[in-house]
């Protein structure tokens, strides 16, 4: 009914329903993911690139839209005038003026308003309408039928942008719908990746954990490994040193493989020598062993041939104190040999003092000469003496008996001869020390031929026909407790003495300790009257064993040596006291004992079947070592004082006798 006034209301209406909600901004709204949103503009772009795509096209209407709230009101006409117009004209007005404005035809000067241009307020035939007076309605009609129709036109326009717009509303709408449906699936999908998001959120933390615990386990195999590293870099260094030492021990493996080798042919060779050798040794073995029988035999030969018995004449110096016997007293002449031979002969002059004075002539002199195996002059030391019978006791270790004697009157030196000077001077030393030595020196050697030697000493002495043990020690010591002569066993021919001690000796020592005992011994024994060792005889002796245990052969004897008692006889004129006559008794034993040695000598000699070993304890103790193939020596030991020239004769004659004396095998070789 009225158009003036329904044009703003429908305008209002359009606003309302169409303008209040902008397209762009309802698009803005669209459900987007939490990611999406949180994107940049750039990548809000992106995502939204489909969507631009389709909004484009309603770009341009939507922008045709938004002009419209900053458009200006639809007429510039002023508000008053219309206002004043309405008022003035009431509804009837209006309604006329829209009556008009139909029938009028469309000015064609009112351009339609381009979407985005400004609007600017309505002009008829581009001018602007002057101000009418107000007595010009007709004018004023005019004017108005040109805004109506201008009016109209806009109408139209806006009806068809309503048109444009309800399709755009719709197309959004199917949009919305689209973009509902997009986003049911999205919040699906948002929920389903939030899902996977918490697993993998959950996994995670799991291989956190999981990371966690490996890496404190690597760290545990890290020093584990830092260790074996270590160790390995230990073994490396010993496998090294190993490897040289195993290189140096093969080295020196070869080179004493390549040594025992050498070493072994050498050995092969050696050994093959060593047979040869062995076989040679033997032959020699056999021809020494032979050899030494031979030398044995030979030995025994020559000592047989020098005589069974020999007798060695021994003038002991003059000792101090002692008068000067008269030049010429005793004399040594040179054997045949002349000077450079060892003396043989003896002469003793005397001069009978008792024929002189009666015929007052002067003193006859008569020369008595002797001639002995050997006469060793004063001056002869005991080492030239042991020289000569060094001899006989090789014979005693070859297994024959041996026997020396000394003989001789009191003081003529048997004793020194014997067993050697007073105070233990080795040069002074006596037959039997240096006998004993000799013994153990080649008992030494004879061992290197197989021969073992075993000696045992026993030393007894014998005054007035009793045995007396010189070895005895303790409580027998120097009382001279009986012994008496026995065989060793009934069938036995060795003789021992009961009671007395046989000592095993092996050096030289235990001999001088011996001799020593014996000295004290007869020391006990002596008294005042009565210098019994002068008295009596003394019988040292050793027992020789040997043996060749290879071949069995044993051999054994005696070698003895006999200190005699003092042959000085007494004087038949002298004034015989009780003392004396004991004295008497005494020398008539030695004497007999002499005797009867002198008796055995000379039956055994002559071969006698009865040799008087039994008349005597000496001859009987000595029987085994005189006679036979038994080498005996007597040495006659004389004083070169004048005053015992009477006595020096007698003993030289004794010994003279016994020199006379060939026994056993020598004795065929002599004749
Ligand atoms: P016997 O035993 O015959 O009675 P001794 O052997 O006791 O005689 O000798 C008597 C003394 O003569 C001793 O003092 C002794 O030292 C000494 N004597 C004996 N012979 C010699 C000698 N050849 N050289 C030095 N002194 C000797
Ligand atoms: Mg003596």
């Amino acid at each position: 009914n009225d158009p003036l006034r329904g044009q703003p209301a429908l305008l209002e209406v359009k606003g309302n329903v169409e303008l209040k909600r902008p397209l762009v901004k309802a698009s803005s709204r669209l459900p987007l993911s939490e990611s999406r949103l949180k994107r940049g503009p750039d990548q809000m772009e992106d995502a939204l690139e489909p969507k631009k795509k389709r909004t484009r096209g309603l770009d341009a209407p939507t922008k045709i839209a938004t002009s419209y709230p900053r458009a200006p009101p639809l007429t510039t006409v002023p508000q008053t005038t219309a206002q004043k117009v309405s008022k003035k004209t009431g509804p009837r007005c209006s309604t006329a003026i829209a009556a008009v404005v139909k029938h009028q035809k469309p000015v064609p000067t009112v351009a339609v308003q381009k979407p985005g241009t400004s609007a600017v307020p309505p002009m008829v035939g581009g001018k602007k309408p002057s101000k009418r007076p107000a007595w010009d309605l007709r004018g004023q009609l005019c004017d108005l039928n040109a805004e109506l129709k201008c009016c109209h036109e806009r109408t139209q326009t806006l009806d068809k942008e309503n048109q444009q717009l309800q399709d755009q509303l719709r197309d959004a709408q199917q949009q919305a719908k689209t973009l509902g449906i997009e986003r049911g699936t999205l919040e699906g999908e948002l929920a389903r990746v939030r899902a996977q998001a918490e697993q993998g959120q959950q996994e995670l933390k799991n291989l956190s954990a999981r990371v966690l615990e490996l890496e404190a386990r690597l760290g545990t195999q890290e020093g584990l490994v830092q260790e074996l590293q270590k160790e390995q870099l230990e073994l490396q260094e010993e496998r090294r040193q190993l490897t040289s030492r195993l290189e140096e021990q093969e080295r020196r493996l070869q080179v004493s493989e390549a040594a025992l080798s050498s070493s072994r042919a050498e050995v092969a060779s050696l050994q093959q020598e060593a047979a040869t050798q062995a076989a040679l040794l033997a032959e020699r073995g056999e021809r020494i062993y032979g050899l030494e029988m031979e030398r044995r035999r030979l030995h025994n030969q020559l000592q047989e041939l020098k005589g069974n018995i020999r007798v060695f004449c021994r003038v002991r110096p003059v000792l101090p104190g002692e008068p000067t016997p008269p030049s010429g007293f005793l004399l040594y002449p040179s054997g045949p040999g002349g000077p450079s031979d060892p003396p043989t002969r003896l002469t003793l002059s005397r001069t009978d003092e008792r024929r002189g004075t009666l015929s007052r002539a002067p003193a006859p002199t008569t020369c008595h000469d002797f001639s002995f195996d050997r006469v060793f002059p004063p001056g002869s030391a005991q080492d030239e003496v042991f020289e000569e019978i060094s001899m006989l006791v090789q014979s005693a270790l070859d297994g024959y008996p041996v026997c020396i004697f000394a003989y001789g009157q009191t003081g003529s030196g048997k004793t020194f001869t014997m067993e050697g000077g007073p105070g233990g001077d080795s040069q002074l030393q006596g037959l039997i020390p240096r006998a004993l030595r000799h013994l153990f020196s080649v008992v030494q050697e004879l061992s290197g031929q197989g021969w073992t030697y075993s000696f045992v000493a026993s030393y007894v002495e014998i005054y007035n026909e009793t045995v007396r043990d010189l070895l005895a020690t303790g409580t027998r010591k120097g009382q001279g407790s009986e012994c008496e002569i026995r065989r060793a066993g009934p069938e036995s021919e060795e003789l021992t003495v009961t009671n007395a001690r046989y000592v095993p000796v092996s050096c030289e020592k235990e001999v001088e300790a011996l001799l020593r005992l014996a000295h004290q011994n007869r020391a006990v024994a002596r008294t005042a009257q009565n210098e019994r060792s002068s008295r009596s005889h003394s019988v040292f002796q050793l027992q020789i064993s040997g043996e060749h245990s290879s071949r069995g052969v044993q051999c054994g004897a005696r070698l003895s040596f006999v200190d005699l008692a003092g042959s000085e006889r007494l004087d038949p004129g002298l004034v015989l006291g009780p003392g004396e006559r004991e004295r008497l008794r005494e020398t008539q034993a030695i004497n007999s004992s002499l005797s009867t040695l002198g008796l055995v000598i000379m039956a055994l000699s002559n071969k006698e079947s009865h040799v008087p070993y039994r008349n005597s304890k000496l001859t009987y103790l000595l029987q085994n070592s005189l006679g036979g193939s038994a080498k005996m020596l007597m040495f006659v030991n004389i004083s070169p004082l004048e005053e015992n020239a009477s006595e020096t004769l007698n003993s030289l004659r004794f010994a003279s006798k016994v020199n006379q004396c060939v026994i056993g095998t020598a004795q065929a070789c002599r004749k």
